[in-house]
């Protein structure tokens, strides 16, 4: 039988020298873009076949054993010198196996290799994940405990994180060696977090197989719009209504802040449109501190109306002609 040549870089789309983060990575988003249980009915069979041989590149690439033993005689293979290029699959595209170029380099399934040596390859880290959490602005400035629910990489229950049953792959996760669960995680939020800001909640990630360390979780956080604030960086904006007599003259008057309302003092002479700055009330800055709170003033007549009133009004309209 003829053992075609396997190129495994190839397969990852990976370089001869390509680290071992590298070709994880390279797997990671091959094995989910190929994965037969994603696809469409008229293209599960074209990515099984895909799918089978990125699994046997990655079997192989990622056990520095196999790896040294595969550049070593990789290209005259075993048996025969072959072509450069990948063979083309064989029929019979079950998920089962592995190539006869696989079998005749490690043995069935790989298993007569990894073992006499005495040697199985480190436990490694499980994957890293990464999930958006959106919070009020009010929540950004105060930080504390967190919970939320997301959905999370796990170790597949059925092969123990392995994405092997017996000498194939694991029909529940398809090799991948993980399945999503929805998980509630608690997460202590420093003060004054930033829109876009990144957390790392450490071994919150995906777990391991094998007993390695479960990988982290990168936690982005998006700050929600705000009915009453807009923020641009860490500035926020506002607006309140002044009453004529108090933009001429100047007054006292409420201003809102996430922290609840605060008075402040309207300049005499503020025209409407008019920008007062409240140092400090902003959000958290990049570096430390707070960004401004700026309060734009809407200059209104008022509703209320009366005999005296009226009459002012008309004095005011005659000293001011
Ligand atoms: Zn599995």
């Amino acid at each position: 039988m003829p053992t075609g040549y396997r190129d495994y870089y190839a397969a990852l789309g990976v370089k001869k020298d390509a680290s071992a983060d590298e070709i994880k990575q390279a797997y990671r988003r091959l094995a989910k873009l190929h994965h037969p249980d994603l696809r469409k009915a008229d293209e599960k069979s074209a990515a099984t076949v895909k799918f089978k041989e990125i699994n046997e590149a990655y079997e192989v690439l990622s056990d520095p054993e196999k790896r040294g033993l595969y550049d070593r005689v990789g290209a005259e293979g075993p048996g025969e010198a072959a072509p450069r290029r990948s063979a083309p699959p064989e029929g019979g595209d079950s998920f089962e196996g592995f190539s006869d170029f696989f079998e005749g380099m490690f043995g069935r399934g790989g298993e007569g290799f990894a073992r006499g040596e005495g040697g199985r390859a480190a436990p490694r880290k499980g994957a890293d994940a990464e999930a958006e959490l959106s919070i009020s602005l009010e929540d950004s400035l105060s930080g504390g405990d967190k919970k939320f629910s997301l959905s999370v990489p796990v170790l597949c229950p059925d092969c123990g994180g392995s994405g092997r049953r017996g000498r194939g792959f694991c029909p529940a996760c398809a090799g991948v060696g993980e399945t999503q669960r929805t998980r509630t995680i608690s997460a202590h939020l420093p003060r004054l977090v930033r829109d876009g800001m990144r957390l790392r909640l450490r071994g919150q990630g995906g777990a391991s197989g094998g007993g390695g360390e479960p990988g982290d979780l990168y936690l982005r956080i998006r700050l929600l719009p705000h009915p009453v604030f807009t923020a641009t960086g860490a500035d926020l904006e506002t607006s309140v209504l002044a009453a004529p007599w108090d933009a001429q003259l100047g007054a006292e008057i409420s201003v809102p802040t996430l922290e609840g309302p605060l008075r402040i003092r309207l300049p005499a002479k503020t025209h409407s449109g008019g920008r007062l700055r409240v140092a400090g009330k902003g959000l958290g800055k990049e570096g430390g501190g707070r960004g401004d709170l700026f309060v734009r003033v809407r200059v209104d007549i008022t509703d209320k109306t009366s005999d005296k009133i009226e009459a002012l009004y008309r004095e005011l309209r005659e000293a001011a002609a």
